[in-house]
């Protein structure tokens, strides 16, 4: 293979890496921003777990931004979409699974691309990462059926509810998976 041709397959995997560190880059913004609404309207419980989501999402973006380095890329520091402001509750969670959905999705079409171009170090990134996608989505999932099924008899257990997340700076994924 041609030194061309070994530069056009990786530039094919950095593309596929910005694309999802993008795609990182707007959950994390969306997800505070839901986390911040979430503890002005007193829904401590979510506040809290959507703030480990968003940590998780920093962390996928620095392991994409770190693997790009890595192959001599350049990470974006652009967000792939708008953020949405001033949800309420009933839109956050119903919203926040479709995007987990939608990511899980498009990742596996992405490790595809890094397989097929001689990459199994950026497809093994992919794997981790949908694995974690793949709790988030379970969670918001949960709650939005909890919220669409019991609505106030679920939301006023939740009101008042503290959002503060301790000794658990590490996100989500590994709160949950006990580690
Ligand atoms: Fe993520
Ligand atoms: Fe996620």
């Amino acid at each position: 293979m041609s030194k061309s041709d070994k530069e056009a397959r990786r530039q094919k995997v950095i593309d596929v890496l910005n694309k999802a560190r993008s795609m990182e880059l707007h959950a994390i913004t969306q997800y505070m921003n839901q986390h911040y609404g979430l503890d002005d309207m007193d829904y401590g419980e979510l506040a809290k777990q959507v703030k480990l989501i968003a940590l998780d999402e920093m962390r996928h973006a620095e392991m994409f931004a770190e693997r790009i380095k890595e192959l001599g890329g350049e990470p974006t520091a652009d967000l792939c979409c708008p953020v949405e402001r001033k949800q309420a509750v009933e839109r956050i969670f119903p919203f926040d699974a479709h995007q987990e959905d939608d990511t899980i999705e498009q990742y596996n079409q992405f490790l595809i691309v890094c397989r097929e171009n001689g990459d199994s170090g950026s497809q093994k990134i992919f794997e981790t990462i949908i694995e974690e996608e793949q709790m988030h989505y379970n969670y918001f999932d949960s709650i939005s059926n909890h919220i669409e099924k019991l609505g106030d008899v679920f939301l006023s257990k939740i009101a008042g509810t503290p959002a503060s997340t301790g000794l658990a700076h590490q996100g989500y994924a590994v709160t949950e998976g006990g580690e």
